[in-house]
């Protein structure tokens, strides 16, 4: 570790085996000022089990705007900072971009210290390609939201990861079934380094079942990660684009029928307008 000061080094912890922890975020957490943890008690227990007493303040979503300023202030000071979330790399769908954010913007240094993070530990071990990865964090909870989300990424083809709860699984991959297909391949990494670390793999529908006739692979926390589009889906998906656009155009404008269409099979309404258009001026020109 360097001796300067005024540093916010963003360092990672384990997402479960406290053995993961590096050698060097060991040093950085027993060495800076002040820890900003997004949960004080949970970073206490790991900080008794690595003999480090450094100062602690709690740094979490619903204080970052204040706690970010009180760090700046620190930082400004010349003390050095750790931000530290409950597991895994501050800032992946954990609290901390305010504060990176506002501590580059005003000239601090900011250094990582990496380590664990579940999204990476899953797709290392998932037999999936990782040549190109999309990570989209958590679903929104309410299944109509995130059947609309899940639709902004079914044509994506790189592998899709996802972040959620045990007790949230069933209904997520039930809703990737019927946005994805049933047998789009995907796996469930739960509780990684942990002692039930599992890993299931399969088509979609295979997995709803198993997590429904299963309950204890509802348990605890859950990495999914879906096999990205192939071109057959595309061929199929704008076959049924066309299919419901065809219907809709009987009944309603065009500018009506490729909203609705695009609302309904998640095709992009421009295309769909277009698609549209063509066959209008088919029909009228006496084609089919
Ligand atoms: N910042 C963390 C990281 O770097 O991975 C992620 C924090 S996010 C609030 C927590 C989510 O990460 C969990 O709901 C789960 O989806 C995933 N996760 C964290 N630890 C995990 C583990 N040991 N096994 C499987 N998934 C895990």
């Amino acid at each position: 570790m360097s001796y300067e000061s005024g540093v916010l080094y963003v360092v990672a912890t384990p997402i479960g085996n406290l053995e993961d922890i590096t050698d060097r975020a060991r040093r950085v957490l027993a060495q800076v000022d002040l820890i900003a943890a997004e949960d004080t008690r949970h970073t206490r227990r790991l900080l008794t089990h690595l003999g480090i007493t450094s100062k602690l303040r709690s740094y979490h979503d619903h204080n970052e705007a204040q706690m970010a300023e009180r760090v700046l202030a620190s930082l400004a000071r010349g003390e050095n900072i750790a931000l530290v979330s409950d597991a895994g790399t501050p800032l992946i769908s954990d609290p901390g971009f305010l504060l990176v954010g506002a501590a580059r913007q005003r000239g601090f240094r900011v250094v990582p210290v990496p380590g664990a993070n579940a999204a990476i530990c899953a797709l290392s071990a998932s037999g999936l390609p990782c040549d190109r990865f999309l990570f989209l964090g958590f679903p929104p909870r309410t299944s109509a939201k995130r059947r609309d989300w899940l639709t902004q990424v079914s044509m994506e083809s790189a592998t899709l990861i996802f972040y959620e709860s045990g007790n949230r699984a069933v209904s997520t991959v039930a809703d990737m079934v019927s946005i994805f297909g049933a047998s789009r391949h995907a796996v469930l990494a739960r509780e990684l380094t942990k002692r039930f670390e599992t890993f299931l793999d399969g088509t979609l529908d295979s997995l709803v079942e198993r997590l429904r006739h299963d309950p204890e692979q509802q348990l605890g926390e859950l990495v999914i990660l879906v096999e990205g589009s192939r071109r057959s889906d595309l061929v199929a998906r704008e076959a049924e684009e066309e299919r419901v656009l065809a219907i809709l155009i009987e009944a309603l404008t065009l500018k009506q029928a490729a909203t609705l269409a695009a609302r309904i099979t998640g095709g992009k309404r421009n295309r769909l307008y277009e698609l549209a258009l063509r066959r209008r001026k088919k029909g009228e020109s006496g084609g089919d």
